[in-house]
């Protein structure tokens, strides 16, 4: 993709970069990305990339050196980012066999949700909590990346693992869970959706929902949601049940 001349935050390569803001006319150290801009992006020193403070500003910046001993850019101009979705949407996703879960976080990512919680179940593969903290590193990397490719302004948060009635406690804003056996959606959930500003979105396990934990749920006070009659893979279900609230609250345009 051709460096943006005005310097704008075109169309060129995103980096959320630590130490971030920077106001305009000031030199940043782009060493901890000199190797990806190097090596393997191949810029040239006069290059515009945008890096982003992760806290929903862009700031479009032309590479002033380039080498194996680090790297430096000017930072051109300071711009809000348009990526970031309005609706706060969290994830809560029974953990799943390794590849079907990282690919719920790559497109739960795009998609724009905002934070993703692992949740254990009665019937999660992966069972005790510990087991999934070194993990985190990995996941937190796939967000990473999926968030600058999809230009989000913001980094997804992986919050702690938690079990089922824990996650239950947790939800904030509208409560959904996505659950094959549910009815008919309600009418009212439209419209809970569509004027929501933070929701909270529950999906099972590969092996399902049990009949307690459903239960629980409802009676938690969480909104059971209907995918349809058909029965969709968990990953299939996560970035569907995020494409109806993100498409509900707006946010696909
Ligand atoms: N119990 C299913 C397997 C679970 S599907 C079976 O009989 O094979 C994995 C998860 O995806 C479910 O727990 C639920 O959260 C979600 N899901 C799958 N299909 C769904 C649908 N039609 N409506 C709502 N949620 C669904």
């Amino acid at each position: 993709m051709p460096g943006n001349e005005r310097g704008g935050a075109g169309r060129n390569h995103w980096f959320f970069l630590k130490g971030m803001p920077a106001e305009p006319e000031r030199q940043v150290d782009l060493s901890p990305i000199s190797h990806q801009l190097r090596n393997v992006l191949r810029l040239k020193e006069g290059s515009v990339i945008t890096l982003l403070d992760g806290n929903g500003a862009a700031y479009p910046t032309q590479i002033e050196s380039l080498s194996p001993g680090g790297a430096t850019g000017l930072v051109l101009a300071k711009e809000p980012v348009q990526g970031e979705p309005a609706i706060e949407l969290t994830l809560y996703q029974c953990v799943l066999k390794r590849e079907r879960f990282e690919w719920v976080l790559q497109k739960g990512t795009e998609l724009g949700v905002s934070r993703f919680v692992p949740v254990i179940s009665s019937r999660t593969v992966v069972r005790p909590a510990a087991r999934l903290l070194p993990k985190y590193e990995r996941w937190r990397a796939i967000v990473r990346e999926a968030a600058e490719q999809s230009r989000r302004g913001r980094l997804p948060v992986l919050g702690d693992p938690m079990h089922w009635e824990e996650a239950l406690d947790q939800g904030g804003g509208v409560r959904l869970f996505a659950w094959e056996e549910a009815g008919e959606n309600s009418s009212g959930l439209r419209r809970a959706v569509r004027d929501a500003d933070e929701v909270a979105l529950l999906v099972g396990p590969e092996g399902g929902i049990s009949v307690q934990e459903a239960a629980s749920a409802n009676r938690k006070g969480w909104l059971p949601v209907s995918l349809g009659p058909r029965i969709l893979r968990a990953e299939t279900a996560a970035l569907a049940a995020a494409t109806v609230v993100m498409t509900m609250a707006g946010e696909l345009g």
